[in-house]
């Protein structure tokens, strides 16, 4: 799979700091990565309806652990994918009578479009789930010949020429760490589970919560040689535990991704790294949601804005970076009119701000927006830092040469907001 192009990142003066961040499962600050190589992977897209602003908003927050970490003297391996057969893109390509591989392309494309003009650092590794099938294949008999996976029989009519193998799943009743959504008790997991792409009520199961490892051959449906599982397709939680382990190895730093993927996403995928006895990521970091009109922006609500179309209006990419940034990370927030209307003026003066040679010596703002980044990536209180030089610069001025320079630059490659 190939990525998108690397921006350029300013060489800018001093060093950053260790950056900590927000464990979700026990809730404690941690330091990101004890370097020297720093390793993030994130959670790619399911290629239809990209990329809407929740996705951005993911992705944007990742891209400031990465500037922040490279800033900070680590080098950063960072791995991401491509869902590129799932059976949402499927069940959408029927609907709109579009092949699935053209729709997953085009979206892919359209993808990488809107990360490069977001200013969002490619991943080093970069894969989709159908490239990835081989090592998904043979993850899966290795989780069979263990006893944490097993066979359930399929309907008449499904697994092609070999309808005796079944769907292969994993069973992660035997996993004590699984299940336990804070919060709620065990039916209204399973109604999670549910609700969010799982198969609860899928006859044959050991226990409802248990996740599709391998889906045999449908009829309709693509399928690939599965060697022994027989003709199928991967599952959706295997593919980032295997496509993580493959790039990053057994352990790594961070897991990332939106907040609805905590469960059963990154908690099934956990699992399966531990069944091959891989410990998996040190923290799992998640992204609040995007709202419009006080309901979270999602694929099913259909009330999704995309970066696309708001390029398309000639919205400035950096103003739409600069409205994500405005929030925490974790926080939920709601896309307005108001929201990018507020950020396209932001933009405006702090271009205008450094548009001198002269202006206030930007050395403390620079070590404030990395004070704020370090402290789990809080780019509000790094832009307000930003806003207080340009006041000053527009108000009274200063007389250091180049200091503009050094701001802009330094806004540059640690925010990713180009001046
Ligand atoms: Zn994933």
């Amino acid at each position: 799979m190939h990525t998108w192009p690397a921006p350029s990142l300013p060489t800018i003066p001093g060093r950053g700091l260790a950056v900590h961040v927000r464990d979700s499962l026990t809730g404690a600050l941690v330091l990101g990565s004890p370097g020297p190589v720093a390793t993030l992977y994130v959670c790619g897209i399911t290629p239809y309806d990209a990329t809407h602003l929740g996705h951005a908003a993911t992705y944007i927050a990742f891209d400031l652990l990465h500037r922040a970490w490279l800033d900070a003297g680590l080098e950063v391996s960072y791995a991401s994918n491509v869902t590129d057969v799932d059976d949402p893109l499927l069940e959408r390509a029927a609907q709109t009578g579009v092949d699935w591989e053209q729709l997953a392309l085009e979206q892919t494309a359209l993808f990488a479009q809107d990360m490069t003009a977001l200013a969002v650092l490619p991943p080093h590794t970069y894969l989709g789930a159908v490239e990835t099938i081989p090592t998904v294949v043979s993850t899966v008999e290795r989780l069979l010949a263990g006893g944490q996976a097993y066979r359930v029989p399929v309907e008449p009519g499904a697994g092609g020429s070999r309808p005796d193998l079944g769907d292969v799943y994993a069973d992660v009743s035997v996993d004590p760490a699984v299940g336990h959504v804070e919060g709620l008790d065990h039916d209204e997991t399973v109604a999670l589970f549910g609700e969010r792409g799982g198969d609860p009520d899928r006859a044959g199961k050991r226990d409802p919560l248990d996740p599709a490892l391998w889906r045999r051959e449908r009829p309709g449906e693509p399928s690939w040689d599965g060697g022994v599982l027989g003709t199928g397709r991967p599952g959706w939680h295997i593919e980032c535990t295997v496509i993580a382990e493959q790039a990053l190895g057994a352990s790594f730093d961070v897991q990332g991704g939106g907040r609805d993927l905590c469960f059963p996403h990154h908690e099934m995928s956990a699992a399966h790294a531990r069944a091959l006895g891989a410990p998996g990521a040190r923290a799992h970091v998640h992204t609040g949601m995007v709202g419009l009109g006080g309901e979270k922006m999602s694929k099913s609500l259909g009330n999704l804005v995309l970066v696309s179309v708001l390029r398309e209006q000639g919205v400035d990419p950096m103003a739409i970076r600069l409205a994500v940034l405005a929030h925490h990370y974790r926080e939920d927030w709601d896309w307005t009119d108001e929201v990018l209307a507020t950020a396209q003026r932001r933009l405006e003066r702090w271009r205008s701000a450094v548009s001198g040679n002269g202006g206030p010596d930007a050395g403390s703002t620079v070590e404030a927006i990395r004070t704020a980044l370090a402290d789990d990536l809080d780019a509000p209180s790094a832009l307000r830092a930003v806003d207080t030089w340009c006041d000053a610069s527009l108000s009274v001025g200063g007389d250091v040469i180049g200091a503009p320079g050094v701001l802009a630059r330094s806004v540059d490659a640690l925010l990713g907001v180009r001046v």
